[in-house]
């Protein structure tokens, strides 16, 4: 019997995997690094493949109130911000494409967890697995779970899967929110907005209740040489870096209060999630360049996978091989599609773009369709025993 699982990294993975395992009363502990949970503003979005999760653990209905439903997506031309091609979101009832505050979604799942009964352990950098558990013994391998939720960063990636660094991708994002009562009256701050241009895009879409609009615009960029992966941003620059672009996302980048820039880092893709009793999820497991917004969503399918198969199952390895089947297939793939769709963003030669918008403007629905409508849930029923 599964005594103790440690999770280690109170990120989106490590906290809505305390709430999944939790919820099926497996004793658990979270070791974080950090004083606390740290969240910078920003936003996120959560697609169904996410959503139906936050749903069966009843996280979805508190999630709501706090967030913002978008009635669609518009993909628009860079330089004039004419719409190529709209897709409806939020169209039924059980298909919730949820846009919220990073900081709003951590508050809950930090919450939640702690009102279960879960421990939370701040301050704890957890370098790695003690002694005791190393050597793995059967009863030992039985008994105890570690799952390195450490973020694309992961020391424990590095140390016990694939010692490879992370890659700077060429692309920077810059990030910030802005107060709506700031903004023009116009309806397209209530939608998501993609605006394409041949060195970067721009994503902007609302937040908190409709009443904040969170932006993230891509750039290209030879080198990253900060130390740390985010900096604070400076206005004039972010300006300049879009000088050409539409009156949309120039009021938006004028009225922003505080701008946040990133370095947009790669890992190579891994060929194992398990290394005895250590497990790897989220980030650390499959980071991913955030141009279809799954990194989260990824996460919240990983968590939810583990914490099913293991109250399901009373065989660990049993659970951790299936986990490993599933996850790593679909990491993969988003992996993959995440990298092309940055490629298919910026392209910049007139006739691919024109190829390009044509595509989007036939297959937009369907190519989001095929990422949004995978189900956990029914890809576990599949697996053979
Ligand atoms: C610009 C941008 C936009 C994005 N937009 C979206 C979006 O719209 N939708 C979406 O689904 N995803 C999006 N993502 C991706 C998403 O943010 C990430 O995939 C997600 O936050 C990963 O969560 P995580 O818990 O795996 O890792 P993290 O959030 O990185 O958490 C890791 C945690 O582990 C802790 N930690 C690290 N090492 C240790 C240690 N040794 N001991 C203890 N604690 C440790 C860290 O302090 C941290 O708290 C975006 C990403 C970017 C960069």
């Amino acid at each position: 019997m599964l005594k103790k699982i440690n999770i280690i990294g109170a990120g989106i993975s490590g906290l809505f995997l305390g709430c999944c395992l939790k919820k099926n009363n497996f004793s658990v502990t979270i070791y974080e690094q950090d004083r606390d949970v740290s969240e910078y503003g920003a936003g996120i979005n959560l697609s169904k493949n996410a959503t139906i999760l936050l749903e069966k653990t009843g996280l979805l209905e508190n999630l709501i109130p706090l967030g913002y439903k978008p009635k669609r997506v518009n993909f628009r031309s860079f330089n004039n911000g004419k719409i190529i091609n709209s897709v409806l979101l939020n169209k039924e009832r059980d298909d919730v494409f949820l846009s919220v505050n990073r900081k709003d979604l951590i508050d809950l799942l930090k919450n939640t967890y702690l009102n279960m009964g879960g421990e939370l352990i701040f301050g704890k950098k957890f370098n790695e697995i003690n002694n005791s558990t190393e050597s793995f013994s059967d009863d030992e391998r039985k008994s105890e779970l570690f799952v390195a939720c450490d973020g694309i960063r992961s020391e424990f990636r590095q140390k016990y899967f694939l010692n490879d660094e992370p890659k700077f991708s060429n692309l920077i994002a810059w990030r910030g929110i802005v107060s709506k009562k700031n903004l023009s009256s116009h309806s397209l701050w209530n939608e998501i907005n993609i605006h394409l241009g041949s060195d970067g895009h721009i994503v902007h879409y609302p937040i908190s209740k409709g009443e904040e609009i969170n932006f993230v615009a891509i750039k290209k960029q030879k080198k990253w040489e900060k130390e740390t992966w985010i900096s604070e941003g400076n206005k004039i620059e972010l300006l300049s870096d879009f000088n050409s672009w539409n009156d949309t996302v120039m009021e938006l980048f004028s009225k922003s209060y505080k701008t946040h820039k990133w370095g947009l880092f790669e890992r190579e893709s891994i060929k194992k999630l398990v290394s005895n009793n250590l497990i790897l999820m989220g980030d650390a497991a499959h980071p991913v360049l955030p141009f279809l917004a799954q990194g989260a969503c990824l996460a919240i399918e990983d968590a939810y996978c583990l914490a099913e198969l293991l109250s399901k199952n009373d065989d660990l390895i049993y659970c951790l091989k299936k986990y490993e089947k599933l996850r790593l297939k679909r990491g993969k793939t988003i992996q993959f599609r995440s990298k092309l769709q940055g490629s298919f963003n910026h392209l910049s030669n007139g006739f691919l773009v024109f190829f390009r918008n044509l595509i989007l403007k036939m297959f937009a629905k369907y190519i989001q369709k095929s990422i949004h409508k995978y189900n956990v849930m029914d890809e576990i029923k599949r697996l053979p025993n």
